[in-house]
């Protein structure tokens, strides 16, 4: 006796029919004589009757509880008109049960199978499969199915080929840690899992497969953030002789797809483009959210004509002074605007915000007003933007913490205090010609700001050539042939235009201090292999978990994927990471030793 329907399928045309359904019991609503139960799977729910007129049949429905698997023959009969349920497909039938078996019995549950049941993030993740049959996850991953089956459409009919790379690899530098694997056979020796199949998918290319993509899993040991997974999936993609309009359009291509096939909406294309360097200037960070304005802008030439002190001290340190409108903000109290617009630009180094408000007779009040002539202030506002009933806020300091604190005030005042960015609204921007090079405080020496196979701009290489490698060289002029593409604030894809010349590449390892021992030791195999006839190249990778789950409206990509980790790294359902017995780790050369403190 084989299911002949789903739990989501029957409807008011198969009145009569006799079938069988399997699944899970929702719910059991027993008045004695008469019985209900809710019968779930993946694709809904069907009410199943049993009748007073079958009381052996009722007798057993009586022992069944939550969650046990049945498996039951009946006949479809229509509702009652007042006990059709129009919020469900299957409401206007019901199964009137013949027979059932029980095919499987549930102990009882630690938490409601349904989306309104409340449940620690801790329970759902100890029972995640549990978690899984709530309807709301399983409408996440048939959506994310959705998603990475039409990018595979869309890659194939942009001919690319599906290839798989090594999970057992060397390490590729993406600047996070990399997890490690014994080797049992080559003692005291390692594979690193891949931070990404950087380097395998640009030797694709060296190897004339030409268009290369994989739903690709990454690895990086980083101390967690809330929203981020130790292992993640991109949508890994290359192609040879192609620049960055060709990876865009591929790239959009698959996006529409992705949003058409997950959501049903259709995103328009192109995506518009922005500089870095505009983005700093009217964004004040990398990853506009561009679902509203408040722009900023940049003051210092008027700020620093007046005396107030906070903007003059700024600028004489080589600091800049950057304002932003608040719509509406004359009505925001003290309060707003001295300590919760104040707390969101604190942790970016902001000592103050000052503020301005215009009132509806166009009278200015706030701390700077008295140091400043009218003109002066108009000027500003103009500038601003800024009109009867706003209020402006400025920050006055070094570039980065300007930048930094605006943007974040920008954000919040955009997506949580005024509201005018949409949940449902998706913005993707193009950010390009990014620096190449970033000078790391901490280790006193330059980094790639994206990874090292990303390309000068060509109208820079000549800046870099020539560049020493100390902190004030310049090297930070020098932009690369990197981008990254931004949706509603978030980064969702980096990529670049590779070096494809062994020299140029050979720089870029000097410009960051890597020895050439430690070049031929780590990348030997790539550089050599750029020798051997590199076509141009050009590649990208879109991360599938934040998409989809940004297109779903979660902030947490734990929601989109079956068996997460949770924000220390652990499985709680299987308690990985896990102890390994000695003699395990014996036959691999390696020796607990005690953490130090
Ligand atoms: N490997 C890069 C990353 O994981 C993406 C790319 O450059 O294609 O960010």
């Amino acid at each position: 006796m084989k299911r002949t329907h789903t739990c989501g399928e029957l409807r008011k045309s198969d009145v009569g029919q006799t079938v069988t359904l399997a699944g899970w019991v929702q719910n059991r609503r027993d008045h004695g004589g008469l019985m209900f139960i809710d019968l779930r799977d993946r694709y809904g729910l069907t009410q199943i009757v049993f009748d007073t007129a079958r009381p052996e049949v009722l007798k057993l429905g009586h022992e069944v509880r939550a969650e046990w698997v049945l498996q039951v023959a009946g006949k479809v009969l229509a509702r009652p008109g007042d006990m059709v349920n129009p919020k469900m497909a299957t409401g206007e039938i019901e199964l009137e049960v013949d027979a059932f078996n029980v095919l499987s019995r549930s102990i009882a549950l630690p938490f409601e199978v349904d989306d309104y049941a409340k449940v620690g993030e801790e329970a759902r993740m100890t029972y995640r499969y549990l978690d899984l049959r709530r309807p709301r996850m399983q409408k996440n991953l048939a959506a994310r199915h959705r998603v990475v089956h039409a990018i595979r459409e869309t890659m194939a009919r942009h001919g690319f080929l599906e290839i798989e790379t090594p999970i057992l690899a060397k390490s590729t530098p993406e600047g996070a840690r990399d997890y490690l694997v014994p080797s049992r056979v080559h003692w005291g020796r390692y594979y690193a899992l891949p931070q990404s199949p950087q380097l395998f998918k640009q030797l694709c290319m060296i190897g004339g497969l030409d268009r290369y993509y994989q739903i690709a899993r990454c690895f990086r040991d980083e101390d967690l953030r809330a929203d981020r997974q130790p292992e993640f999936t991109q949508l890994d993609l290359e192609m040879s002789f192609a620049d960055q309009e060709d990876v865009f359009l591929v790239c959009e291509d698959a996006m529409k797809a992705a949003f058409g096939a997950g959501i049903g909406v259709d995103l328009a294309m192109p995506f518009p483009r922005m500089s870095y360097a505009d983005a700093m200037a009217k964004y004040g960070c990398d990853k506009p959210d561009l679902r509203f304005g408040l722009e900023l802008s940049e003051v210092t030439d008027l700020a620093a004509a007046a005396e107030f002190k906070v903007f003059r001290a700024a600028v004489a340190q080589g600091g800049i002074v950057k304002g932003i409108v608040i719509p509406g903000g004359e009505s925001f109290s003290r309060r707003d605007l001295d300590v919760e617009l104040l707390d969101i630009a604190k942790p970016y180094g902001a000592k103050g915000l000052a503020w301005v408000k215009i009132g509806s007779d166009g009278a200015y009040a706030g701390a700077p007003v008295k140091f400043f002539g009218k003109e002066q202030l108009d000027a500003i506002a103009a500038r601003l933007r800024a009109k009867p009933g706003d209020a402006m806020a400025f920050s006055a300091d070094q570039p980065r913490v300007v930048n930094a604190g605006l943007a974040a005030v920008r954000n919040f005042l955009g997506q949580a205090k005024l509201g005018l960015a949409k949940p449902d609204d998706f913005k993707f921007v193009w950010i390009t010609e990014f620096p190449a090079f970033e000078w790391s405080l901490e280790d006193k020496r330059w980094q790639s700001a994206h990874h090292p196979f990303t390309s000068i701009h060509p109208d820079d290489v000549d800046i870099m050539l020539s560049a020493g490698l100390d902190a004030d060289s310049g090297l930070d002029r020098v932009r690369s042939a990197a981008y990254d593409l931004v949706l509603n604030g978030t980064e969702t894809a980096s990529g670049s235009v590779r070096i494809h010349d062994p020299q140029l590449q050979r720089k870029v390892f000097q410009a960051l201090g890597v020895a050439p021992d430690q070049i031929k030791e780590r990348f030997g195999f790539f550089t050599d292999a750029l020798r051997y006839g590199t076509p141009p190249h050009a590649g990208i990778a879109p991360g599938i978990d934040r998409i989809v789950a940004m297109m779903l409206g979660y902030d947490n990509i734990r929601e989109v994927i079956a068996f997460p980790k949770n924000a220390k790294a652990v499985d709680l359902m299987s308690d990985a990471p896990g102890n390994v017995d000695a003699k395990q780790l014996g036959e691999l050369g390696v020796k607990n030793v005690e953490k130090p403190e």
